[in-house]
């Protein structure tokens, strides 16, 4: 039976900016997660999405919603248990060089949050964890004296991950793990999550702008538009069969390696910049973009709908159908 870590309910985070504008990051979006699934958000920068993987930490306080993580609410959580949390609950960052400290030794980088929690009375048993966590991200012991300066872009975000491992957690948020990296070192960073993964039952969040490598890594997508999610379904239904307009557009600028079928395919261009959420359009946020807009799409906003089992969309395109299977257009992107 299939168990559910997180469930993120109808989640909302605004910010008040400049002169009392609401910025509405996140409007109203719901997703879960089941145990040792990879489940992967994706959207252009600003949409949201890393966002939410901060108000699931904790990180920032919700406007409104829920976040339930094994049957607790993240947010009603008494301070004591969210530092609790945050043992079964840990992040990988962008920008890994940002996230470690620079006057700090790769030792006392990892060790730092299993001393904060107190997980080793013994030093020598906290060092030697800290050895085999670098052995389990492919470095070697002799790095743990060295500083973040001396690593390259890829083996600094290997040590990210050590760090996020050391408290043994169940569930990481990876939020966009690979994008200030090199596209060769990208695919090694994938690899070594996925390796991890399989060994130690890890869930994933994998936060990312790049559709091709977050298809690479995730059993099912989640699609951001401007705070909103705009669809969800299983990583090969919707790679091969995208329903909503703006999924289309994102597949279709997948370069394929197949020089005749990339000088065939169509490609979606979409028209015009990212509305700002702190005035988005009226109805659905993508009318502004997208190539099949009608009248009703600025008058109402699209429900959130299952049109295809397990496959969820929100668009007035599917929204007269009575019969799920005769709503839908097809992509193919192959
Ligand atoms: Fe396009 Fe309308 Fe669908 Fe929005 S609801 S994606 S504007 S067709």
């Amino acid at each position: 039976m299939v168990e559910k870590v997180l469930e993120v309910k109808n989640l909302k985070k605004h910010f008040t900016v400049g002169k009392g504008q609401t910025l509405k990051a996140v409007n109203g979006v719901s997703f879960s997660i089941n145990k040792e699934e990879t489940f992967g958000l994706v959207g252009e920068s600003g949409c949201g999405k890393s966002t939410i993987g901060r108000t699931i930490m904790g990180l920032y306080e919700k406007t409104a919603g829920d976040v339930i993580y094994a049957g607790e609410n993240v947010h009603e959580l008494k301070a004591r248990n969210m530092f609790s949390l945050h043992r079964k609950m840990q992040m990988i960052f962008q920008d890994p060089y940002a996230s470690l400290n620079p006057r700090s030794t790769i030792r006392e980088v990892i060790s730092e949050p299993m001393e904060i929690h107190g997980v080793y009375k013994n030093k020598r048993e906290q060092l030697e964890r800290v050895y085999e966590l670098l052995e389990e991200v492919g470095l070697s012991r002799d790095h743990s004296n060295r500083y973040p300066h001396e690593f390259s872009g890829g083996q600094r975000q290997r040590i990210g991950i050590a760090r996020a491992l050391a408290l043994g957690p169940e569930f990481i948020i990876a939020d966009e793990p690979i994008s200030a990296l090199d596209v060769s070192v990208q695919a090694q960073v994938v690899n070594l999550l996925k390796r991890l993964q399989a060994e130690k039952g890890l869930t994933f969040l994998f936060i990312a702008h790049d559709l091709a490598m977050v298809r690479q890594f995730s059993d099912r997508i989640g699609v951001m538009y401007l705070g909103n999610m705009v669809e969800l379904t299983d990583s090969e239904q919707l790679y091969n069969h995208a329903l909503h307009p703006y999924t289309q557009a994102l597949l279709s600028a997948i370069p394929i390696p197949d020089p005749d079928i990339e000088e065939s395919r169509e490609r979606i261009i979409l028209q015009g910049e990212l509305p700002s959420p702190i005035n988005p359009p009226s109805g659905c946020v993508f009318r502004t973009r997208c190539p099949m807009a009608m009248d009703v799409c600025g008058l109402e906003k699209p429900t959130w709908q299952e049109v295809e089992p397990s496959h969820y969309v929100a668009c007035h395109l599917y929204k007269e159908s009575t019969n799920k299977k005769e709503s839908s257009i097809k992509v193919t992107i192959s």
